[in-house]
């Protein structure tokens, strides 16, 4: 039977939990021996009792728990090859030939660096004598299935990331609360968001609570006018009877020089030309944390059983695949392919091609 390991990696996101326990539970359910890989690959490169066999109890309770119950963990050892070499072992010692790794696009480029590395790794802990040369043969082929689960929503080639619903959740709620309090005092609020370089939860957070005016980072404001045009705009909602003013800033918002939007000088630009009570407010962590809603723990337990599926149609010619979904359907495509082209949304930025970016993180985005 196939024995999979299956791990969380990078920043922690609402359903990552609900994911583990549909590899888990399917890969008990076609067979396969289960293994939760703790502090993501962290572990992998710790071995010992950081790689654990999973029985059908173990993710009993995992559905409605928030962040991630096998641990997370930010790893540089796993970024040097040395690091790297050590995970390939641990592996084969436990007789692990397949790996779900459930992360953001920084912990799904370092499952594609693992790919393209494999089995060149294995050849080496040959030469090294840290495993027996029967073994190589054996381990020639490692299957990597990429899961996304990352709050921003950030990854090309998939519609929606495990997290980003529930984050947006949470965002909207904490809006709504900030929104009771600005009204009774007719003030102006300032409120950041996270995102890292990816604006969607910022789109989304000011579509869902009628901002006033937003921020994020595919569309920097136009140079010389947006601040007069940003203070129009609020004085004419005032006019028109609102005892708020709501502005949301993407914690990666720049301007067209790529340099950070800053809450501080947006609140001193609205108290010195609006002569409004402003106040910042930046949500944090509550944004991450708590149970995950419905929608991603719908996601998160089909492309759990999806990814297990792809393990098992898994041949040595085939690339390693990231699960996504696209207009309501589970997708399976190169893992490679996808986090090039998440890399390029962020080239783009760089080079100041913003219409590239958002056409790049979505069409539907873009427009
Ligand atoms: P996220 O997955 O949420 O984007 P990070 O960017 O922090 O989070 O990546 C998580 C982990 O993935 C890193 O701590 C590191 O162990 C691994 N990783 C990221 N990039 C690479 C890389 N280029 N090569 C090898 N490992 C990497």
């Amino acid at each position: 039977p196939r024995r999979i390991g299956v791990l969380t990696s990078g920043g922690d996101a609402p359903g990552m939990n609900p994911a583990v326990r549909a590899v888990v539970r399917v890969s008990i359910a076609r067979g396969c021996v289960p293994f939760a890989i703790y502090d993501g690959y962290q572990g992998l490169v710790d071995g010992g009792r950081k790689i654990r066999q999973m029985e059908w109890k173990d993710v009993h309770s995992f559905l409605p728990s928030g962040g991630t119950n096998i641990g997370t963990a930010r790893c540089m050892a796993f970024k040097e090859r040395a690091g790297r070499l050590q995970a390939a072992q641990n592996l084969i010692e436990r007789g692990i030939d397949a790996l779900v790794v459930i992360g953001g696009d920084g912990s799904l480029t370092g499952a594609d660096v693992f790919r393209a590395e494999w089995p060149g790794l294995v050849d080496e802990l040959v030469q090294q004598k840290r495993i027996a040369s029967e073994l190589a043969q054996r381990y020639r082929h490692l299957t990597i299935v990429g899961l996304v689960g990352s709050i921003d929503n950030d990854m090309a080639s998939t519609d929606m990331t495990i997290g980003a619903v529930s984050s947006l959740h949470r965002i909207c709620e904490s809006v709504d609360a900030i929104s009771s309090t600005a009204i009774s005092h007719s003030r102006a609020f300032v409120i950041e968001v996270m995102g890292r370089h990816c604006g969607w939860l910022a789109l989304m957070a000011g579509i869902c609570t009628g901002a006033d005016w937003l921020f994020i980072p595919e569309r920097p404001p136009v140079d010389g006018e947006w601040q007069d045009r940003m203070c129009e705009t609020l004085r004419q909602h005032r006019e028109m009877g609102k005892r708020k003013s709501i502005i949301i800033i993407s914690e990666g918002a720049i301007d067209s020089d790529l340099r950070p939007i800053k809450p501080d000088d947006i609140k001193d630009l609205l108290c010195q030309r609006l002569n409004l009570d402003t106040r910042v407010t930046l949500l944090g962590h509550v944004q991450r944390g708590g149970s995950p809603c419905a929608y991603d723990r719908f996601l998160a337990t089909v492309q759990g059983v999806e990814a297990v599926e792809a393990v098992l149609r898994a041949n040595p010619d085939t690339p390693s695949p990231m699960i996504g979904t696209r207009e309501n359907r589970i997708t399976c495509e190169p893992l490679m392919a996808a986090v090039e082209l998440t890399h390029k949304v962020s080239k783009s930025i760089a080079k100041k091609d913003f219409q590239a970016a958002m056409e790049l993180r979505s069409p539907d985005f873009a427009d």
